[in-house]
């Protein structure tokens, strides 16, 4: 039988291999970091999402670790509505659940226990890769190396394999920087059934409980890429920047300390053309990493799993690459596309374009709406 290895465990890399080990197809995944620690922020995971664990087979353990939403806003610094939506009426129109929240760590914690046990093998960072006739040879900077029939690149929007397959696609920055934090507790009076995102001028706020009585939040400014300031920007400075945004901004931020914040700037990688290169694939962000502005990115990798898994139980691996290209590389172009340029919609510091967008927003049709949404979550995992 061949051997699959999955270079990094991750997202993208746990799912598929959980799915592939689910149709008897052994997955061993090597992973850079020494252990999988209870790190990173939160994400929300939406119904295309939740679709492709269904696939899978795992969506019930997932969705036990995570916490349902009833309501989604976007709001004006001031509080004022822009936009709402009702994610149980969504759940009920798509039969699928609509948007729920879990913490990254939690997430990879039930995949880690999920993935067949001894097939994650942690402290593993390959520093090279070469694809010959009859295999791959990872090598990795420990020293070691592993050679397997076929690989696929999971390792994440900086990926060595893309860099060594695809060397001119290096990402982009979006022209905005984002701070992360999630606090131990909720605010008094904060609704644990609403997430929100506020739209101030080059700068945006997002509120997402969590399980545990915990909120993820999200904070975005326009800056210079790299820019020392943003980097060392923590609690006060941050207050600053969102100084008269409405309840819970300043309480969140106050909850949280330094150590604990997040900062990275938003990138993306333009949509390539290609994804499968003879034995080896690309997938999740080392194929198509986007900017969080549509929380799709995850969404993606999950669905790339479901998708190359049921691709390579139906298929010879070679033709198995091919066809999950085929089928994913316009879906993703699309989400990369729409949510680039959401981001330069959303992030307007213009006072006249900033009335007229919340304007737009304000008149949108649920028609509309709901058509996008069927859009998002409209996937077939069959290539
Ligand atoms: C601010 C922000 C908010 C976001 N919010 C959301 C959201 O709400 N919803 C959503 O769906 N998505 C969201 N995303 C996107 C999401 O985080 C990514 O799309 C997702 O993590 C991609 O999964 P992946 O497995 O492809 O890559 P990653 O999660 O990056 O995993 C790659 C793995 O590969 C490992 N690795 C890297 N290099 C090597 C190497 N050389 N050798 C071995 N292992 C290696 C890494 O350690 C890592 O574990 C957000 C992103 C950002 C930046």
């Amino acid at each position: 039988m061949n051997n699959f290895t999955i270079l990094g465990g991750g997202i993208g890399g746990l799912s598929l291999a959980i799915a592939l080990q689910r149709k008897g197809i052994p997955a061993t995944v090597y992973e850079a970091a020494p252990s999988y620690k209870p790190l990173g922020a939160g994400l929300g995971l939406a119904a295309n999402a939740v679709k492709a664990y269904q696939e899978i087979g795992i969506s019930e353990e997932v969705v036990a670790a995570g916490k349902k939403l009833k309501f989604a806003f976007g709001k004006t610094p001031d509080g004022r509505i822009i936009s709402q939506t009702d994610m149980d009426a969504m759940t009920r129109r798509f039969g699928v659940l609509n948007s729920f929240t879990i913490h990254r760590a939690d997430l990879h914690e039930v995949l880690y226990r999920l993935a067949a046990p001894g097939s994650v093998h942690t402290s593993k960072a390959a520093v090279d890769v070469q694809q010959h006739t009859t295999g791959v040879t990872l090598t990795f900077a420990d020293g070691s190396s592993a050679v397997c029939d076929y690989l696929i690149a999971a390792d994440g929007i900086h990926s060595r394999i893309r860099q060594r397959l695809v060397p001119e696609t290096t990402p982009r920055y979006a022209g905005y920087t984002c701070w992360r934090g999630v606090t131990q507790g909720m605010p008094v009076g904060m609704n644990p059934d609403e997430m929100s995102e506020t739209w101030g001028p080059g700068r945006r706020f997002g509120v997402v409980p969590l399980p545990g009585n915990r909120v993820y939040w999200f904070a975005t400014l326009n800056a210079p890429m790299n820019d020392d300031r943003m980097r060392r920007a923590k609690q006060m400075e941050l207050k600053e920047i969102f100084k008269g945004f409405h309840f819970p901004v300043t309480a969140l931020l106050e909850m949280t300390p330094d150590d604990q914040i997040i900062w990275n700037d938003i990138i993306d990688l333009k949509p390539m053309r290609r994804f499968a290169f003879g034995r080896i694939v690309l997938m999740g962000d080392a194929a198509h990493a986007t900017t969080p502005n549509l929380g799709q990115g995850a969404c993606m990798a999950i669905e790339d799993a479901a998708t190359l898994a049921n691709a390579l139980a139906a298929y010879a691996p070679e033709e198995a690459f091919r066809r999950f290209e085929t089928h994913r590389i316009r879906r993703t172009t699309s989400i990369v596309n729409q949510s680039w340029n959401f981001g330069r919609i959303a992030q307007l510091e213009n006072p006249l374009l900033m009335t007229l967008r919340n304007a737009a927003f304000r008149m949108l049709p649920e028609s509309m709406i709901h058509q996008q949404l069927r859009d998002l979550y409209d996937v077939s995992f069959h290539p």
